[in-house]
């Protein structure tokens, strides 16, 4: 199979593939496979490797989210104040439970993180970095999770 991006071949690998996120910083995957591009180092992905990597990705925004005090949270009536909408639509709306807002569970009750509410009133996308990690990446691309060029490890390109 040639690479739609250079139609360089395609090698099937289970390699740590290491991708570059937005939100949470790099995603080691390993152990499933994936196509690598061994001409531009392009990765088409499995079924498998994207629930791997979107399960790992779930994980890593909950305790991002989770790491910032109590105080920086507020409750969906607070929320759905700042949107200017009703509880009833803030719980309906699509991107806000896709995660344009970051919001997690304590306990029962559901709270969204204020920051990113605000910024979602700006901008209509709530989210931002989770993470701390010194981005040296020269590029960041997948966050869309559909095949995509993205960065893979050295050790995986010398192979
Ligand atoms: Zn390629």
């Amino acid at each position: 199979m040639r690479c739609y991006n250079c139609g360089g071949y395609y090698r099937e690998t289970t390699d740590l593939v290491e991708i570059a996120d937005s939100y949470v910083g790099t995603i080691p995957v390993e152990g499933v496979t994936c196509l690598i591009c061994n001409d531009c180092g392009g990765i088409l992905f499995s079924e498998e490797f994207v629930d791997k990597l979107e399960l790992v990705r779930r994980k890593r925004i909950q305790e991002g989210i989770k790491s910032y005090p109590l105080k920086d949270f507020v409750t969906t009536i607070e929320t759905a104040a700042m949107l200017g909408i009703t509880k009833q639509a803030l719980h309906k709306h699509k991107r806000i439970s896709k995660g344009f807002i970051y919001h997690t569970k304590i306990g029962n009750i559901i709270v969204y993180l204020k920051p990113s509410v605000e910024r979602f009133v700006k901008t209509g996308d709530g989210r931002f970095p989770l993470y701390k990690e010194t981005v040296t990446q020269k590029k960041i691309e997948d966050t869309q999770l559909t095949p995509a060029v993205s960065q893979v490890r050295d050790k995986a390109r010398k192979k």
